[in-house]
């Protein structure tokens, strides 16, 4: 038997990573409803999904926004039997909180946060009555941290920096894209991970899985969209030192971490697929792994002081070190893509 896989946000990135490999799926598990907003944004999809299209992935309409958009893509479906729930449409947003129009805030919690509201009101009622189901939800590391700096450390003798313990060889410092200036975006995903934390313990009494994926920067449309809202927005409001962090500073940076730790929207799709497949499946899932010691870093000062004071430490006073490791990270991403595996070690001293 197959199971019916219902997503959103397919026209591009992982939505239409995820919608493919999951449609051509060896062992034949799946019927993809692989849905878009914009039906007019197709093409690509369709080249993609191949032979696959109307045997194993259809394409339908499907704004996130619209509850009558949604309940009529359900109501197309045989039995309106989804699932598997794949929530992934979202839109991002940055820069300076004075910059944006309370339209475009609103926009970014009604399609990231009330859009997984509306698609769970659809499909819940009815897993409940067949007690099984999946709901699967695009959120992001972002959605667990809002702090702008992670931290990772590998051997080496360790050194203090205002309590936390730093690796001196090892050190990666870097930054997630989110930094500063994704306020919003972070309270639309951390709204989110509530929501399904919450929901989860009511869904397991009906036999339903809930999972979150959070990835970290990924290299999809999402990326230019930011950077093509930036280039219109309006700075009348924000004062010069604001302006100045943001264009010179963060610009620079969220370009070079995107470069640097970006995975492809394939390598999320793969982690979503075993997901998906899993008999057990996690409520949590970060896809990728250098971000792991961030998130731990902040459940292990319960007073929230530690990951800040040193995050504030290492954006607005050690930025060399933070230049540096980035160069770093960029180098050892470029041997990896090219199979060049890590940096030979240097010889032991005599
Ligand atoms: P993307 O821009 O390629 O894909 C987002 C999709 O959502 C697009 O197809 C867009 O048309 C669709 N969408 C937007 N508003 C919609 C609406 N009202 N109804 C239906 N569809 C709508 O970007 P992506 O990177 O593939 O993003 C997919 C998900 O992954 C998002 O939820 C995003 O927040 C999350 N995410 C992305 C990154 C990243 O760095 N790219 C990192 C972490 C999480």
């Amino acid at each position: 038997a197959y199971k019916n896989v219902l997503i959103t946000g397919c026209s591009s990135g992982i939505g239409l990573a995820l919608a493919v490999r999951l449609a051509k799926d060896e062992l034949k598990r799946f019927k993809v409803i692989a849905t878009m907003r914009d039906m007019a944004k197709k093409g690509p999809l369709e080249e993609k999904a191949g032979e696959t299209l109307e045997q194993t992935l259809q394409i339908r309409p499907l704004d996130v926004t619209c509850e009558d958009s949604i309940r009529q893509c359900v109501a197309a479906i045989p039995d309106q039997r989804v699932d598997v729930l794949v929530s992934n449409a979202g839109v991002g947003l940055i820069g300076p909180l004075e910059c944006h129009s309370m339209a475009a805030m609103q926009r970014v919690l009604d399609t990231n946060f009330l859009g997984l509201v509306r698609l769970v009101r659809e499909v819940f009622p009815s897993m409940k009555r067949r007690r099984q189901g999946h709901i699967v939800v695009m959120s992001s590391i972002l959605g667990q941290q809002g702090e702008p700096w992670a931290l990772r450390s590998e051997g080496g003798r360790g050194r203090g920096l205002k309590g936390v313990r730093l690796e001196p060889l090892a050190l990666i410092a870097f930054c997630p894209p989110g930094l500063l200036f994704n306020d919003v975006y972070c309270a639309s995903k951390f709204a989110v991970e509530g929501f399904c934390e919450s929901l989860a313990l009511q869904a397991l009494k009906f036999g339903i899985n809930i999972s979150l994926l959070e990835p970290g920067p990924v290299v999809t449309e999402f990326e230019k969209k930011l950077y093509e809202e930036v280039a219109s927005m309006d700075f009348s409001k924000v004062d010069d030192e604001t302006r100045d962090i943001f264009q010179g500073f963060y610009m620079t940076y969220s370009k070079d971490v995107f470069s640097a730790l970006g995975q492809t929207p394939e390598e999320v799709a793969e982690h979503a697929v075993q997901v998906i497949g899993a008999s057990s499946p996690p409520f949590r899932c970060q896809t990728n792994s250098v971000y792991t010691p961030l998130t731990t870093l902040k459940h292990a000062d319960p007073s929230g002081q530690l990951p800040l004071s040193a995050f504030h430490q290492l954006v607005f006073q050690h930025d060399r070190l933070f230049r540096a490791s980035l160069s770093l990270l960029k180098m050892l991403q470029w041997r990896k893509r090219r199979d060049l595996g890590p940096l030979p070690r240097p010889p032991a001293p005599p």
